[in-house]
């Protein structure tokens, strides 16, 4: 078999949050969410889907898929993805330890683990060796910014009512900690994600000054997101729990960050990591550490449906991260829907989901 065509695509999709739209980076609010996703077609007619972190606002992931992943993989054999996946690695490795390449070569592993499901007719969970027990997932509602308690209150609330017990806060002020743990008392669990917002001075103050809220973990409470010594800091200084590692490239980063004893909740991204492959090796390594692993998958395309695999394989428990929103179509069908805070995990070959194209096709932009 030989991989005959890949095509990057930018997918972006209308949503409601129930509160003001957040601001990106650029300043500009984000009406969309948009991801990159990666279809990989075979000379057998069997095709393959992946996703790669990256944004409209920075189309650099598609580029990097486009320019530099494509030429190199097209013409191999995707039936040995162990040795295609090292060779990329080792030909791209002065620009795939972290940034748009790395995140493209995750597009393609997680496509060629959906191949390699499909052509072995058992569900990408089932090739990592787990036994198949675990049918539902526990998935935490991640809620966008809004920089404003009542906005918190009313969203938080909302969460709790369609089932969620975990909720997770992109908030970086006591008042807004303060009004969602109000909104859904002391039964929910809640963590906080500040994305790398304070120094490790400031960090430490805020989370002694946090602790009345009970939160699960305080999430990348520093800059910069790999100043693991800093982490380890608030970490013995701050009195919460500390979770981290969505910004990691390789599985080396990662042993550091576990090894500086900087948190206790570790959180590589399938899009970002490696794929399917180097987030395996993660769990694996985790297992014999003093940290839960906890992905982060705030994503609603193949990248999340990846993770649910990975979760549903694990031996410990975990949860799937998935923004707490109503898309305006899903490119997933159901595979992505939530009931009482628990996704189904896909059975069928490969990452189980029927992707629709016709949605696809209707919410491309790239
Ligand atoms: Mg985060």
């Amino acid at each position: 078999m030989k991989i005959t065509h890949i095509e990057p695509m930018l997918i972006a999709l209308p949503y409601d949050h129930g509160a003001p739209k957040p601001t990106l980076s650029t300043g500009a609010p984000r009406t969309l969410m948009d991801a990159v996703y990666l279809r990989v077609d075979t000379d057998e007619g069997i095709t393959g889907w992946g996703e790669a972190f990256g944004f409209g606002s920075c189309p650099i992931t598609l580029e990097a898929a486009r320019i530099v992943v494509a030429p190199l993989a097209v013409g191999r054999d995707p039936t040995d993805s162990a040795t295609l996946m090292s060779d990329l690695h080792r030909r791209l490795q002065s620009m795939a330890l972290n940034g748009p390449v790395r995140y493209a070569l995750s597009g393609l592993d997680i496509a060629l683990w959906d191949i390699a499901g499909k052509i072995a007719g058992q569900p990408i969970h089932r090739l990592l060796g787990g036994d198949g027990k675990r049918t539902r997932l526990p998935v935490y509602a991640s809620l966008l910014r809004m920089q404003n308690p009542d906005h918190v209150a009313r969203v938080s609330a909302a969460a709790a009512s369609r089932g969620y017990r975990h909720i997770k806060l992109h908030e970086r002020t006591i008042e807004d900690v303060a009004a969602a743990r109000d909104a859904v008392g002391p039964d929910v669990a809640l963590m906080l994600d500040t994305n790398c917002h304070w120094d490790v001075d400031q960090a430490i103050r805020m989370a002694r000054d946090l602790q009345p809220y009970d939160l699960t973990w305080l999430e990348e409470p520093v800059y910069p997101a790999d100043d693991f010594d800093a982490l380890a800091r608030i970490r013995r200084e701050g009195g919460i729990p500390v979770a981290a590692g969505e910004n990691l490239g390789t599985l080396n980063d990662l042993r550091r960050m576990v090894a500086a004893g900087a948190v206790d909740f570790v959180q590589p991204d399938v899009t970002k990591f490696g794929g399917i492959t180097e987030m395996w090796k993660a769990v694996q390594f985790c297992a014999g550490q003093p940290v839960a692993f906890e992905p982060h998958s705030p994503l609603y395309g193949p990248g999340l449906i990846a993770t649910q695999h990975i979760v549903a394989a694990m031996e410990a428990d975990a949860m799937c991260e998935f923004y707490f929103c109503d898309l305006g179509a899903s490119p997933m069908g159901d595979a992505i829907n939530s009931v009482d805070g628990f996704m189904t995990v896909p059975q069928g070959p490969g990452l189980g989901v029927e992707v629709d194209e016709q949605v696809i096709d209707q919410y491309r932009i790239g």
